[in-house]
């Protein structure tokens, strides 16, 4: 390699930038399969273990569509009439590294899988922290609600995979690094070119939970009400096709009380 060539060594950014390193956080990674799981057991795309007396929730949104079955005609849905579908179920045994709200072991995630003309990826997410064995002894749903063909968008829709939680060690996206690191070492990693050149990140691109967001765009932090930035709680990318959208991501604030969150998305 020549002085002219303006190469960046071929190191990840932990090894090029201390401070990086100092960032790492523990990530759980879902490593979803296609199979068939239980209710009792932690999936992407399986059923929930949902109380019995709690309404499945139905997206009420006004110009959400569908493709159906005939790629060249959209099909409008009536608001409210097509039930969410099961994104994902965490049972705190299964992400022993993941801080559940106190009395609840149960988190489960469910979206509106059709296409919403705001928006291009899956919209109106609902959160639920919930206690297993409170369900179990009121009563769990049987008749689970589920969604027929031309009722949702097949991007928006993950095959019910069964997931093999393993941990790992997750950095921030370049997109994501602070602005003081960004500041120090964004015209120090310059190429003869004068473009900033940023070899691979140590962010992990994959379904996890805790660690850093895989953002496929820059950074896009949500504020709680109580001023502070909330914490990035879990990442759905990669494990399912999300059409134009890179990610979903998942948000809260352990400060306040009421388990505040929130989430966001981006496009490729
Ligand atoms: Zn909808
Ligand atoms: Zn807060």
């Amino acid at each position: 390699m020549t002085a002219d060539s303006g190469e960046l060594p071929a190191k990840d950014l932990r090894t090029l930038i201390p401070e990086y390193a100092g960032l790492a956080r523990t990530t759980t990674l879902l490593n979803p399969e296609p199979g068939e799981p239980g209710v009792r057991e932690s999936s992407l795309g399986g059923e929930l273990l949902w109380p019995a007396d709690e309404p499945w929730p139905y997206c009420a949104q006004e110009d959400h569509w569908t493709f159906g079955s005939d790629p060249l005609n959209r099909t409008e849905i009536v608001p409210g009439s097509v039930p969410m579908v099961p994104i994902l179920q965490l049972y705190a045994r299964d992400v022993p590294e993941l801080e559940f709200p106190e009395g609840k072991d149960l988190l489960q995630l469910v979206w509106c899988a059709l296409v919403h003309e705001e928006d291009p990826g899956p919209v109106m997410p609902r959160l639920y922290w919930r206690n297993e064995a409170e369900v179990v002894a009121a009563g769990a749903l049987s008749g689970f609600p589920g969604v027929s063909e031309g009722e949702y968008d097949e991007d928006n829709m993950p095959e019910p995979s069964t997931l093999s939680p393993t941990t790992a060690e997750d950095c921030p996206r370049w997109l994501d690094l602070p602005k003081n690191i960004w500041d120090t070492w964004e015209p120090r990693l310059r190429n003869t070119a004068g473009h900033a050149v940023w070899p691979p990140d140590s962010n992990i691109i994959g379904t996890k939970v805790g660690g850093w967001p895989a953002w496929t765009q820059p950074a896009d932090w949500p504020d709680c009400e109580c001023g502070h930035r909330m914490e990035h709680l879990l990442t759905i990318t990669g494990d399912i096709q999300l059409g134009d959208c890179g990610g979903v991501y998942f948000f809260r604030c352990r400060r306040c009380p009421g388990l505040p969150w929130d989430w966001r998305f981006d496009c490729h």
